[in-house]
């Protein structure tokens, strides 16, 4: 019997899991693609691109070497090359963290910022044709990929989420989506994917 693949053509038609499976591969492709184009552009690499971006719009709590690590899935010392790269092409620099001076959180220099304000649109050509879905199709689809990150970070197949659904804030009931911290009712198009006020809820094992 032929095992199930999202990947064959026969099956895939047959199956619209496999269907969506196929299309996000496509648009990954296409992140892929858009996120080379501008690594090149500045001499860099696809990883050292997301990085800048990363410390641009967070907080210096996040921007240490073992977070990002987590939050792209990769190893400490791979993080750690890209970062030594970055230092040396004084795009990043270190700050000593002043109560342990072993640690250290990373911020842009001017240099460095310029690189990640512009680089910080690479997205833009995807996020244009969904300006032209319809608010609920928008949601619809914003629910669905929310429901599957949060499924693969359960898993454990991607690591840190910022968003509402595994935050200790967050509580549904029959009303709907609320947030204890805003105090406040999140409608389904508010559902936050990286939120700054996110506080992990503790897993009950
Ligand atoms: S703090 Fe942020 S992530 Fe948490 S529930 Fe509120 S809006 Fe969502």
């Amino acid at each position: 019997m032929k095992k199930y693949s999202p990947f064959s053509l026969d099956q895939q038609n047959e199956n619209i899991e496999g269907r969506i499976v196929v299309a996000l591969e496509r648009i990954s492709e296409a992140f892929r693609v858009l996120l080379w184009n501008e690594s090149k552009e500045n001499a860099l690499s696809p990883i050292q691109i997301q990085i800048l971006i990363f410390i641009y719009f967070h907080t210096p709590e996040f921007n240490k070497v073992s977070y990002l690590a987590e939050e792209f899935n990769m190893t400490k010392a791979t993080i750690s090359d890209s970062v030594k790269v970055l230092v040396a092409k004084k795009l990043v620099s270190k700050e000593t963290d002043a109560t342990d001076t072993r640690s250290y959180s990373l911020s842009l220099t001017k240099e460095g910022e310029k690189i990640a304000r512009k680089a910080s649109t690479f997205a833009t050509s995807i996020e244009q044709p969904l300006e032209k879905l319809t608010k609920e199709q928008k949601t619809i689809m914003l629910n669905g990929l929310l429901k599957l990150i949060y499924d693969l970070n359960q898993s454990g197949i991607i690591t840190i989420q910022r968003m509402c659904f595994n935050c200790s804030h967050y509580q549904f009931d029959k009303n709907g989506h609320y947030c204890k911290l805003l105090k406040s009712r999140l409608a389904e198009s508010e559902l936050r994917v990286d939120c700054p006020e996110h506080e992990m809820k503790e897993q009950v094992s």
